[in-house]
């Protein structure tokens, strides 16, 4: 079984409507697929119904950002409730903070000289949610840069013209309205936030606290030895393991979707106790 539990649609940050993101996975081989749209879960109708034709199964997920100790870091909820009223209204509160830093960030941009952002970023959206990403599309498709990682590099990290500060939700709340929704929460990337090993098992340390339930052990953007050290991490606090390939689209090659490693030995894999079925095409 292929398992691929982190992806992005046009809801969020992704290129792919849900429908296309689904029957890309399916083609692919995977067949277990969670759709975890940052501070979203728009998309998960759509990719629910495009599942049940692709034959396969669809978990619904997100990606909530948090700020814990001044740095971002993202919390993915599995096997959410899409309806529970909690994580919406904390969902609703993330997306109006996105909001004003997205006009923020056009303004911020404008004084350093580049003019229209704000709305070139929002026409590469689906206009219901604006990332740095699309600031990042906009500002290579004008020239202003080659390749998105740069643009994040010289515009939209800390101390650089259109960054703008703020504060995502509380590590305690992101874990807290996914539980609510009866999912299960994991620690996105662990390997990928600029922290110290002391660091690191901190926030672990108090993820676990919070009722954090996985360690996103293996990941698109790890190495094989960021996987084996967090495989590592899992055991030591108890934690499950997940997986996924935090994919935005095809023109990004170098992360496909359902071409993940395995776990390695002796982590406990958040799917263990599923109800999965191998589902049979209905088309
Ligand atoms: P936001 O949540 O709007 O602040 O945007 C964060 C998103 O930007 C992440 O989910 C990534 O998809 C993308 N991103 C962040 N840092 C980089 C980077 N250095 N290069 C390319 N994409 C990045
Ligand atoms: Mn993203
Ligand atoms: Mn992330
Ligand atoms: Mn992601």
């Amino acid at each position: 079984m292929s398992f691929d539990l982190h992806s992005h649609s046009t809801a969020s940050d992704g290129t792919l409507a849900p429908r296309l993101l689904v029957e890309h996975a399916a083609a692919a081989g995977v067949d277990v697929l969670s759709l975890t749209d940052h501070d979203t879960t728009e998309g998960i109708t759509e990719a629910a119904l495009a599942a049940q034709t692709a034959g396969l199964q669809l978990v619904p997920g997100i990606e909530i950002s948090v700020t814990w100790n001044s740095h971002v870091v993202h919390i993915v909820g599995l096997g959410i409730d899409p309806a529970n009223q909690i994580l919406q209204q904390g969902l609703v509160k993330l997306r109006e903070f996105r909001d004003w830093r997205a006009e923020e960030m056009g303004r911020r941009l404008e004084k350093s000289g580049i003019e229209g952002a704000y709305d070139g970023a929002k026409a590469l959206s689906n206009g219901h949610l604006i990332s740095r990403t699309h600031f990042a599309r906009f500002l290579v498709n004008q020239g202003y840069v080659t390749e998105t990682k740069k643009v994040f590099q010289k515009y939209l990290t800390r101390g650089k013209p259109g960054h703008v500060p703020g504060q995502w939700a509380e590590l305690e709340d992101a874990v807290g309205w996914i539980k609510a929704a009866g999912g299960e929460a994991v620690i996105a990337h662990p390997a990928r936030y600029p922290f110290t090993r002391t660091k690191l098992r901190r926030l672990i340390a108090e993820f676990v606290e919070a009722g954090g339930d996985a360690l996103e052990v293996v990941s698109g953007s790890h190495s094989r030895d960021d996987n084996f050290t967090m495989a590592r991490h899992a055991k030591d606090f108890s934690l499950k393991g997940s997986a996924g390939s935090d994919f935005h689209g095809p023109e990004n090659p170098w992360v496909e979707l359902g071409r993940l490693t395995q776990l390695p030995d002796g982590v406990v894999p958040i799917w263990r106790d599923w109800p999965i079925q191998r589902m049979a095409k209905t088309a």
